[in-house]
């Protein structure tokens, strides 16, 4: 993986190019569904020039520590030349090859740096030496989503609908790209510049052109029931993700979780999430149609952001109040 830089075929963009500004586990066969990659070649339908090494981490000034992830951890840097500043993570290879998530690494830089999205985070460039890989991802000073949950408890509705929306609109710029997400929820949720909502993980993602998956992944509690059933899945499984998701903002837990992983299954597979009183009549409402166990009966992603509760909340002045509170851009 990363031995030779003309052995993968990302496009580099430099800082020049944009003005940037305890964890659920997962379940899985990471390997066989590299391995499908590979093979199929649809790698390969991502890469649209030969990669250039641009930078080095002589030209790098490294900073504080921003966090730690299970791989390596996460710098403030500066781009010498241009001042440029940015996130950089630091993956240790021998990480990487032991836990083998090389071919998962190489999908998500593939996938992340082609996507150009307000709601997603930039992956600007990368490079790495014999030990390590080096991401050079836009800066989100305001940490992790989930932190932002978990010192709440809940978010209020009209926090929720701005929030939900912006992931809505970030996985239908994903699908439209052909690229299903696969693992949405708080942690993989980072807070940008002005308080932008940014997804930032896309280790679970996928380039599926056409082809229906059978590859079961993603996080217990937001697994979607076709999942749970080893069934073949299409895009839908986001917009699954999205009705959990916002479930867990007005909630402070996901809708499935129990004691045991046998429990959430059998939760999924029933698929009736119990709401508590204070979740109005219409967030239940959307919750609901999102949350149906044939993905074929859940809303659309344009349907969901019609549906009266993210519309009359999020539109027209309410859309400006929102944006003053909770940041975002309009
Ligand atoms: P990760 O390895 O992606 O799980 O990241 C570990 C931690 O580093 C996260 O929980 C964040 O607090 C921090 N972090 C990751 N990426 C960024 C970023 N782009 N900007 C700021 N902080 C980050």
């Amino acid at each position: 993986m990363l031995q030779s830089p003309k052995s993968t075929k990302v496009r580099i963009v430099t800082p020049a190019d944009d003005v940037a500004g305890g964890k659920r586990h997962r379940g899985g066969d990471k390997d066989k569904d590299a391995q499908e990659h590979s093979q199929s070649g649809v790698l390969e339908d991502c890469a649209v020039a030969t990669e250039i090494p641009w930078f080095t981490l002589n030209d790098i000034d490294v900073g504080k520590r921003l966090g730690a992830g299970k791989f390596g951890s996460v710098y403030v840097a500066r781009e010498r030349r241009t001042g440029f500043i940015f996130a950089l993570k630091v993956l240790d290879k021998n990480q990487l090859i032991t836990h083998r998530v090389e071919h998962q690494l190489r999908r998500e830089i593939e996938i992340q740096s082609h996507c150009r999205h307000v709601n997603i985070l930039r992956l600007y460039s990368f490079f790495y030496d014999e030990k390590r890989v080096y991401l050079m991802l836009e800066m989100a000073p305001g940490g992790e989503l989930y932190g932002l949950l978990q010192s709440r408890g809940t978010f209020s509705e009209a926090r929720s609908a701005w929030y939900f929306k912006q992931m809505v609109e970030a996985i239908q710029y994903c699908h439209t790209k052909h690229i299903i997400h696969r693992d949405i929820k708080p942690e993989n949720i980072l807070i940008g510049l002005k308080d932008t909502l940014k997804i930032a993980d896309f280790g679970w993602a996928v380039h599926a052109p056409t082809s229906r998956r059978e590859t079961f992944c993603g996080t217990l509690d937001y697994l979607p029931p076709e999942m749970v059933h080893n069934k073949r899945y299409h895009s839908q499984v986001d917009v699954w993700g999205l009705g959990v998701l916002l479930y867990e903002f007005l909630v402070g837990k996901p809708p499935f979780e129990d004691n045991s992983e046998k429990g959430t299954y059998k939760k999924i597979k029933t698929c009736t999430p119990v709401f508590p009183p204070h979740v109005t009549k219409e967030a239940k409402d959307l919750i609901t149609r999102i949350l149906h166990k044939n993905p074929l009966d859940r809303l659309t992603l344009e349907e969901v952001l019609q549906h009266p509760w993210v519309h009359l909340n999020t539109k027209g002045e309410n859309a400006v109040r929102l944006q003053k509170h909770y940041g975002g851009m309009l």
